[in-house]
């Protein structure tokens, strides 16, 4: 009979090789794991990925034009609340450059910002919002009441999915929103492109499904509201750059400088509702 410390260790061993959202038993010990119970695909290998002061470079979060594409982007997925920011409380979490945070400050609303990358959040007080409210972790904020949350492309960078949600839980009101945009497992894009699918890179250790997702959320006391095809307004020059890095060939910068597409390569947008108090 193993004593109390034992099962216990063997216990929190299991969990760890759980399925991150719907807690399924393991599957696999390839790199990729996939989940038979939701679908969801993880790598257990890229979650110690440690994001530095080079993080903003790799992803152009500085980077004026990409800034306002992302707001153009922005700008219409919000739209899908059919709700003004106004006098809201608002989290983002996982904000990048902050372009995002001073737009929706612009608007009325109080926003308040998570970004583990240093340079970032001195981005954000640069454009103005309250260095109060700039936080690296979501465990340092307390006392606040948020009415929106959004997840612009970093909820698959949370490697404690069910730790973030129980924090999140003490710090958003009954009836809060979540806007969540990711790059998914069920998606065509992925299971045509494999491992080419632009998502499938360092910093990505989990592709949730969409059922996973709302699972994980479920258990957590928010239930699926919508769901959304979020594409993305994006710059020729990003497209170039993409292209370069595969065939080796420049092309010339300036004529797609001011070129920009709607693009999806395999995203979901998500809108969960708090329903538990
Ligand atoms: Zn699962």
């Amino acid at each position: 009979m193993p004593d109390t410390m034992e099962r216990l260790s063997r216990v929190s061993a299991a969990w760890r090789g759980a399925c991150p959202a719907c807690r399924a038993p393991e599957a696999g010990t390839g790199e990729y794991r996939d989940c038979m119970g939701c679908g969801s695909v993880w790598v257990p290998s890229r979650r110690d990925y440690r994001y530095d002061d080079e993080y903003p470079a790799f992803r152009g979060h500085h980077d004026d034009a990409i800034a306002a594409c992302k707001i153009k982007t922005f700008e219409r997925w919000q739209r899908r609340l059919e709700t003004p920011l106004a006098g809201k409380n608002v989290l983002e979490v996982g904000f990048g450059g902050g372009a995002t945070l001073a737009w929706m400050r612009d608007r009325g609303a109080t926003v308040s910002g998570v970004e583990p990358v240093a340079a970032n959040r001195a981005a954000a007080a640069a454009l103005g919002v309250p260095p109060a409210r700039i936080a690296a972790r979501l465990d340092d904020i307390a006392g606040e009441d948020f009415d929106l949350v959004f997840y612009l492309d970093s909820f698959e960078h949370e490697t404690e999915p069910s730790r973030h949600l129980e924090k999140l839980n003490r710090l958003t009101r009954p009836g809060a929103r979540a806007l969540l945009v990711l790059p998914v497992a069920d998606c065509l894009s992925r299971r045509v492109m494999g491992r080419w699918w632009p998502h499938d890179i360092r910093d990505h250790w989990v592709f949730y499904s969409t059922l996973g997702l709302t699972r994980l959320w479920d258990h957590h006391g928010w239930s699926l509201e919508s769901t959304f095809h979020p594409s993305k307004y994006i710059s020729g020059l990003t497209i170039a750059r993409h292209v370069e890095l595969k065939t080796r060939v420049p092309l010339p910068a300036a004529p797609l400088r001011s070129t920009a597409i709607w693009l999806n390569f395999g995203e979901r947008g998500l809108i969960f509702q708090k329903t538990a108090e």
